[in-house]
């Protein structure tokens, strides 16, 4: 399902410039556009879900999705060296409500 007025579904359908990096049949993974480190991704699903406890809902488990993500951190070069971030709700900063996971990685990743 696309969300017309989904700036990531935007994304996902190319009416909207990002940077992508890395994509398969159900994945994409862009560079976000105001990054927290020297490499900041986001990793969304092609269909609109609003989030990773939707997502869990309706797949039953987020292990494609992950598997993705792992190999975007391959094709990246960052293996073993990146910050794995979900937002679920906007209590905990989703701002985008688009599963989106952010990976970050570089020598200026900040604390948590
Ligand atoms: P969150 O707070 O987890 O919902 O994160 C949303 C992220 O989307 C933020 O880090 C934004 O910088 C990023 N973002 C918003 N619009 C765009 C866009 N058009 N292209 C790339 N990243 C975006």
């Amino acid at each position: 399902m696309i969300d017309e007025s989904c700036v990531f579904c935007q994304i996902v359908a190319g009416t909207l410039p990002s940077e992508i990096v890395c994509r398969d049949e159900h994945f994409v993974a862009f560079r976000d556009i105001a990054p927290k480190a020297s490499t900041h991704l986001l990793i969304v699903p092609r269909s609109h879900v609003c989030d990773l406890d939707q997502w869990v809902d309706e797949k039953g488990s987020s292990d494609s999705m992950l598997a993705f993500v792992r190999q975007v951190g391959r094709d990246l070069g960052v293996s073993g060296r990146y910050r794995l971030i979900t937002n679920v709700g906007s209590a905990a900063g989703q701002v985008v409500f688009h599963l989106h996971w952010h990976m970050l990685a570089g020598d200026d990743l900040p604390g948590f």
